[in-house]
């Protein structure tokens, strides 16, 4: 496997890959979900290794769904690339393992470093477990809650970026992004793209 960034789709060029980071959340992701069943969409989600441990019933709803998932660390420090490759490795892999005891045994297919905080050697390391490092091309900043109609602009503007979409589902009220959601996965519908993964 790659150890380079993924920044296409396997469902070509009019694909986007949804992915959603930071969870799972006991009062988002089911709220997620629902929006992304409801479109007959599939995403990538990129979880925290200690909230897959608190939630594994999400963990296997996720999966259950036929979403994939991504380790997005254990404790999501963003500045993770200034460190020692002991203590990266350690973000890594123990959240490797959190997330697929949570799964029941799926194992992450995809590795997202916090903030972006990859290094050569996270990227080597996470591909060496079957884990392609994964990047973004368009971040809707809903993390800061511009409302939900800001969320939804940006996405529309920003998808010819390129196919991978950031939102997340943890953190706080992330009502706005699953407003957003629902909006823009049928208006991407409408203009002719698909939902698809991140290759590997
Ligand atoms: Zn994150």
């Amino acid at each position: 496997m790659s150890a380079d960034i993924v920044h296409a789709s396997d469902r070509g060029a009019r694909g986007v890959n949804i992915t959603i980071d930071d969870g799972p959340d006991p009062v988002w992701t089911p709220q997620v979900l629902r929006v992304l069943r409801d479109n007959g969409v599939k995403a990538t989600f990129c979880m925290v290794g200690t909230q897959a441990e608190a939630h594994p019933d999400l963990v296997k709803a996720v999966v259950a769904a036929g979403h994939r998932l991504c380790d997005h660390t254990v404790s999501h420090d963003t500045a993770m690339d200034t460190k020692p490759e002991s203590y990266q490795s350690r973000q890594i892999l123990d959240a490797e393992h959190m997330i697929t005891r949570a799964s029941g045994g799926v194992r992450p297919q995809y590795y997202r470093a916090p903030g972006g905080a990859f290094t050569p050697y996270s990227r080597r390391l996470a591909a060496s477990r079957g884990m392609r490092p994964l990047g973004w091309n368009v971040d809707t900043k809903d993390f800061e809650r511009p409302g939900t109609a800001a969320i939804v602009a940006t996405v529309e503007n920003q998808v010819g970026n390129g196919p991978t979409v950031l939102f997340h589902d943890a953190g706080g009220d992330r009502s706005q992004t699953v407003a957003a959601l629902r909006e823009v996965l049928p208006r991407l519908k409408q203009r002719g793209y698909s939902f698809g993964f991140p290759v590997r």
